[in-house]
């Protein structure tokens, strides 16, 4: 029998094709999945456009709404070794790396009941004889489609602040990574979720996915995945005239001055890269170093990235588990061949490791490459594993050009001694978040969010529950 999902306010196995996810770690069967068919994508999203307009949900007081999103917090901090592992034996994340962010969607959980709380809204000043109020309300159902990267974090990251705004949540989580969406609707229905506010769709992007979003009850979309299938998403929502979030690819520039503190500096590096095999949207893929010590931080980074340990992702002194599949080490390999066509040279890494199983185990060596200037290809697209290219520059003009010439705008981290400088280039570089000698350090009380091609809307924070809210102002005579 097939796992089966929340859809409709019960558990269903669905009768579309079984799906599968495997273990990047060992190629082992992980789960085998039920899947819904168009009509019962369509079942599901009625059921939740009722879930989300019953009178006990909308008129529903936030220091209630809070409670509840109190006691799912409770149930996942109690269930986070369980759910780290699910994440774990289907995206090869380290066991250390996946319980951290098992440990972050119950802090985001409770972030929003406090937010739901306590957030305000404004009574614009009156320009005539009445008195202005600014009601904030839900969509209906939201549509939240996530990556196979870190599910953990970005399902949290959409279902908190959605049902904090009091919408209803349809979930359509990777077809790579389902177990934990499965897991977070088990959660919250012990918590006292009432039915039918949380389904959760597995399957393909193409069908389910496309079926969600083309549905007629589905008020917003929550979207984080890849550019490309950004665009698709945000044409049927211009099509249909919804609201799209879109968190999307990133190619980030990680900065180091000349006069940085240079260990600090590589070390970050290393972790703004590796961490997570690069599978991180906000990887800090191409480094610019300052010319006077590009020599010396490629020798640092050579040796340093030599005593990175890959190995079984739960085990406990892994720092690198596998890539999530074998078909993305596949397209991590043939980025490598392509920037040694290029010209580029291999300072790291360049090939798969000795002594794990890597026919069974999608394992890859961390790797950089020098010698290849921002207008090589694998400077330009994302290659979304653990792949550094270094790159030189003279001075903060020529950074800037350089770090600015792409498509993308998530990220960048910024390494010098001489604050002023760093300021200037936090400002001049576009990129929805900059960090100042210091790299991926991310709070959910700041909004996250893309410049350019990276994205549309901002998560996290209080601009995170906005986001699932429409503006009503209401007018009331006083005259
Ligand atoms: P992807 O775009 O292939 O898939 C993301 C999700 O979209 C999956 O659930 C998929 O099934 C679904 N999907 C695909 N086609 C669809 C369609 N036509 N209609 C509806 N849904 C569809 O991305 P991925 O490979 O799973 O994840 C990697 C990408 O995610 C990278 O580009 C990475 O940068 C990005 N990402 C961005 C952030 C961020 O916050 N900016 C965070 C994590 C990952």
């Amino acid at each position: 029998m097939p796992v089966s999902f929340p859809a409709a306010g019960r558990w269903i196995a669905g009768s579309g094709p079984t799906l599968q996810t495997i273990n990047p770690a060992t190629g082992a069967l992980t789960a085998e999945l039920g899947t819904p068919t168009d009509t019962e994508v369509a079942v599901t999203c009625e059921a939740a456009r009722q879930a989300a307009q019953h009178p006990a949900w909308r008129r529903m007081k936030p220091h209630q709404r809070a409670a509840l999103l109190h006691r799912i917090a409770d149930e996942l901090a109690r269930s986070g070794e369980t759910l780290a592992q699910l994440q774990m034996v289907e995206n090869g994340k380290s066991l250390k790396e996946c319980r951290a962010q098992a440990a972050s969607a119950a802090a985001t959980f409770r972030y929003y009941a406090a937010v739901c709380e306590t957030i305000e809204a404004a009574t614009p000043p009156s320009r005539g004889e009445y008195v202005n109020f600014t009601l904030h309300q839900p969509y209906g159902v939201v549509a939240a489609i996530t990556p196979w990267n870190s599910p953990l974090t970005m399902e949290a990251q959409k279902v908190a602040p959605a049902l904090a705004a009091g919408n209803a949540v349809i979930l359509k989580p990777s077809e790579i990574t389902t177990l934990p969406a499965l897991e977070l609707a088990r959660i919250c229905e012990r918590a006292g979720l009432p039915a039918g506010l949380l389904s959760v769709l597995p399957g393909h992007g193409r069908d389910v996915g496309a079926a969600l979003i083309n549905h007629s009850a589905i008020g917003m979309i929550s979207f984080t995945g890849g550019t490309a299938t950004g665009r698709m998403i945000a044409e049927t929502a211009a099509r249909r005239l919804i609201p799209a979030a879109l968190e999307l690819g990133g190619k980030s520039p990680h900065i180091i001055f000349a006069d940085a503190d240079l260990d600090a500096a590589c070390a970050s590096v290393l972790d703004g890269i590796f961490e997570g095999m690069g599978q991180s949207c906000v990887a800090g893929s191409r480094l610019f170093v300052q010319r006077g010590v590009h020599d010396a931080v490629i020798e640092r980074l050579r040796v340093a990235a030599q005593t990175l340990r890959i190995g079984p992702p739960e085990a406990a002194e892994t720092q690198l588990g596998p890539l999530a599949s074998m078909a993305h080490r596949d397209r991590v390999e043939s980025y490598v061949a392509l920037a040694r066509s290029e010209g580029g040279r291999i300072v790291a890494g360049g090939s798969r490791p000795d002594g794990l199983d890597c026919e069974r185990g999608a394992y890859y060596l961390p790797t950089i490459i020098a010698g290849l200037s921002n207008a090589a290809r694998v400077c330009r697209e994302e290659i979304f594993g653990p792949v550094l290219c270094v790159i030189p520059f003279d001075d903060e003009a020529d950074l800037v050009r350089q770090a600015n010439d792409t498509v993308y705008g998530l990220a960048c981290g910024i390494w010098s001694q001489d604050f002023r400088r760093a300021w200037r280039m936090a400002e001049a570089i576009e990129a929805g978040t900059v960090w100042i000698n210091t790299y991926k350090q991310l709070s959910i009380a700041a909004p996250f969010g893309g410049f350019k091609e990276s994205g549309l809307g901002r998560e996290k924070g209080l601009t995170g529950l906005r986001l699932y809210q429409q503006v009503k102002s209401i007018y009331v005579a006083t005259a």
